[in-house]
């Protein structure tokens, strides 16, 4: 025990400690935290659905009628109408012949990778991807190979230079939307070099389900590149306010993947409530109120980051609601954060490992149901405190 408190001595003297924070009653864009009201500026509950009445009453209905568990995991007894359901339903939405459903996007990540990949196959993996596409390419037993951040040219030399001595499938992975920058990767170049070179491609869309493009069908839809990703992953617990994953691609993808993904194999499946949920999350982000958030949350995103632009801040390349502004490095970034926290205003300072040190940044995000006026005190005690500390 002497060893681990040393360890997180170690981490407090840097810093570094990480620790936890309660939030009071349900989530939305003003929480309860340590007895007191705060403006939340770091939640990925990007629409306001975490506490929406119709995935509420969608869970509610859901449990009454089919229990709380699901009783085993989906290869065993665990596959209830609803997950078929789910998937048919997911699959109409991004136009792919199946869907899969995962029970966390991490779990979606490190199965979908290790599920489709061999000792022969190569993954091509952008230096900025999430930790569970790291995770994922460590559990593949195939090689692989970091390009850098968002450059299509750097990636197209290394498959130029592994194409003579290939053995076995390629398969090129990125976030959609970044998590730490908000950046957005260059699609179509992606696409243009997964065709050129015969490779598969997977976009982890956590951060764009539901939010970017026309009718919230993500980063591929904002890019035009709708039908032309091979894997299509994203999430439940983010824009649709719930819990879970999945995984839209060839029903011959997904087959692969129930007979070969760990996490898929050996882990109890998703319950009713959280199935349910995510139906309704799709059915409002496809209505006209899902259209309103999203507007809601594009003028949100455009104002906020317009303030701090206007500041002279680094927004570190940001065009989503996820919004860095750069910092440097973690002792100022943690005393910024707990500035504004003393202010009224939660924004999470991100530091090593998550991201590169000196690359320490206060991230936030925006949500459909902030207010314009609690946007530009924010933005305006955001500029006040960053040049103080
Ligand atoms: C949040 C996130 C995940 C993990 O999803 P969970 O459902 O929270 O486990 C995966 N990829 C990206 C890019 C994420 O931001």
């Amino acid at each position: 025990m002497e060893g681990f408190r040393r360890q997180l001595d170690e981490l407090r003297e840097q810093g570094m400690l990480r620790s936890l924070r309660t939030i009071g009653g349900a989530q939305g864009p003003r929480v309860t935290m340590e007895g007191r009201e705060v403006l939340l500026l770091c939640s990925n509950n990007y629409l306001g659905l975490a506490s929406h009445a119709r995935l509420v009453d969608a869970a509610c209905a859901a449990t009454a009628r089919y229990g709380v568990g699901s009783g085993a995991s989906r290869l065993v007894s665990g596959t209830m109408e609803l997950h078929e359901r789910l998937e048919r339903r997911i699959a109409a939405f991004k136009g792919s012949e199946a869907a899969l459903v995962f029970n966390s996007g991490f779990a979606a990540n490190t199965g979908i990778i290790q599920g489709l990949t061999g000792p022969d196959d190569l993954i091509f993996s952008d230096a900025l991807n999430h930790a569970s596409i790291v995770d994922g390419c460590r559990l593949a037993k195939a090689r692989t190979l970091v390009y850098p951040h968002n450059d299509a040219d750097a990636l197209e030399r290394l498959m130029r230079a592994e194409a003579p001595r290939r053995k076995g499938r390629w398969l090129i992975v990125s976030d959609g939307v970044f998590s730490m920058d908000g950046d957005v990767a260059p699609l179509p170049a992606l696409v243009e070099l997964k065709q050129r070179y015969d490779a598969l491609l997977m976009v982890d869309d956590a951060h764009g389900t539901g939010v970017l493009g026309q009718t919230g069908r993500g980063t591929a839809e904002e890019l035009g590149c709708l039908g032309a990703v091979d894997l299509q992953m994203g999430t439940f617990g983010k824009a649709l306010g719930g819990f879970g994953a999945y995984l839209a691609a060839d029903r011959v993808l997904i087959e692969t993947l129930i007979n070969r993904s760990r996490p898929f194999i050996f882990s109890t499946s998703l319950p009713p409530a959280v199935l349910a949920a995510a139906e309704a999350a799709f059915d409002l982000v496809e209505s006209e109120e899902g259209a309103r958030r999203r507007e809601a949350l594009r003028r949100n995103r455009e104002l906020f980051a317009g303030l701090l632009a206007a500041q002279g801040f680094d927004l570190l390349g940001s065009t989503t609601q996820i919004v860095p502004v750069l910092t440097g490095e973690p002792a100022r970034t943690m005393a910024a954060s707990a500035r504004l926290f003393e202010a009224g205003v939660f924004v999470q300072g991100i530091r090593p490992p998550t991201v590169a040190g000196g690359r320490c940044r206060l991230r936030a995000t925006l949500m459909a149901d902030h207010r314009i006026d609690e946007l530009e005190w924010a933005a305006g005690l955001i500029a006040q405190v960053l040049a103080e500390v």
